[in-house]
């Protein structure tokens, strides 16, 4: 008698589900990418209870095609990529198809979307199945309303933290994407309360602003460096400004927020003796490259990527960072001499 049976699609997608859905914040995290990949230049966020009870992302992207509505709920089904090569020149946030079936499965999730602004409509799901699938107004772009995440998962519903614990994570969400899109006015907000608020006029000062305050804003300066493979801009903190953790070091490659080691050392590098012991700058640097020099299939949140000629990028970041630094002391004394 034969044993193995292959899992059915519901239970398939609670156990993706585990692995991509780790807690509120992650939730946001997806619908927020797919939200950026159709294009939206306005996204907002309104969370109930953390989260937990309730996280609702409207955007004013492209909307999702009719035929399309049911099929994106669908494991491994997605727009963004067709053929094996393109795996290799990634160019959207989201790729796997995965985020929604996922999701779907552990809530009870409403998608009201419109591609066309003339008609709309509205699907349910509960635990992944569809409940109905009505006509309904017609804004162009998407909403999505998760509610109850966890329900039926209760081991992962125990291990989610307080409230507080959870809306820390998803304004750390928020603020890496509007950090990586300045183009892209978004808003985060909890119970009523606004958390985040970017203008989305491409002024990546401004968003600086709006996260770290006026004052932080106020003390950055601005940097570039270009090779032939990267394009590097972004902001950097004089060096007396410094925090006791690296989690002020904001890297973005191409759109997508990372954690990237050696970007981290560049940057420590560069700065050098003018950071004491123990003690990390702010800085929020955007690298432009060539996406076959990226790979971002490591892992299913993509906060790490791999890199080829990592270290060229390495000794770029350092060299030019510590170039600005030296070019920013060099002025004041200038000025004195006249
Ligand atoms: P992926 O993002 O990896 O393609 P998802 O499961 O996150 O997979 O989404 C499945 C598909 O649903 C996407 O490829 C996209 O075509 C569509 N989609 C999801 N969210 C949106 C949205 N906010 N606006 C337009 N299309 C969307
Ligand atoms: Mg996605």
């Amino acid at each position: 008698m034969a044993l193995i049976q292959q899992l059915s699609d519901t239970l398939s997608n609670k156990i993706a589900a585990g692995e991509v859905v780790e807690r509120p914040a992650s939730v946001v995290k997806e619908l927020v990418e797919n939200a950026i990949d159709a294009k939206s230049t306005s996204i907002r966020v309104d969370v109930k209870d953390g989260g937990l009870a309730s996280i609702r992302v409207l955007d004013n992207g492209n909307g999702i095609e009719p035929d399309d509505r049911e099929t994106a709920f669908l494991r491994h089904a997605t727009s963004k990529i067709k053929h094996d090569h393109d795996l290799f020149r990634i160019k959207t946030l989201g790729f796997r198809g995965e985020a929604l079936p996922s999701i779907a499965s552990v809530s009870k999730l409403t998608l009201k979307t419109s591609s066309d602004g003339l008609s709309g409509e509205t699907l349910s799901f509960e635990a992944g199945k569809l409940t109905e699938r009505v006509s309904s107004s017609a804004r162009k772009g998407t909403e999505i309303i998760v509610e109850e995440l966890f329900f039926n998962t209760p081991a992962r519903l125990k291990y989610v933290k307080t409230i507080h614990t959870e809306l820390g994570h998803i304004t750390d969400v928020m603020n890496r994407m509007a950090l990586a899109h300045p183009t892209i006015a978004f808003t985060l907000t909890h119970e009523s309360h606004t958390l985040l608020e970017t203008s989305g006029k491409g002024d990546l000062l401004r968003v600086i602003a709006a996260i770290y305050g006026v004052n932080m804003a106020k003390k950055m300066i601005p940097f570039q460096a270009e090779s032939l493979d990267y394009k590097v801009t972004g902001f950097l903190a004089r060096p007396e400004v410094t925090r006791a953790n690296r989690s002020y070091m904001s890297t973005v490659i191409n759109g997508r927020f990372v954690k990237n080691y050696a970007m981290m050392r560049a940057i420590q590098a560069g700065y050098h003796t003018l950071l004491p012991i123990g003690k990390y700058p702010v800085v929020v640097l955007h690298v432009e490259m060539n996406p076959l020099l990226v790979d971002v299939n490591v892992h299913p949140s993509k906060l790490e990527v791999r890199l080829s000629k990592e270290q060229a990028m390495e000794e770029l970041i350092r060299d030019a960072i510590a170039a600005r630094f030296k070019e920013e002391t060099l002025i004041p004394s200038m000025q004195k001499e006249k």
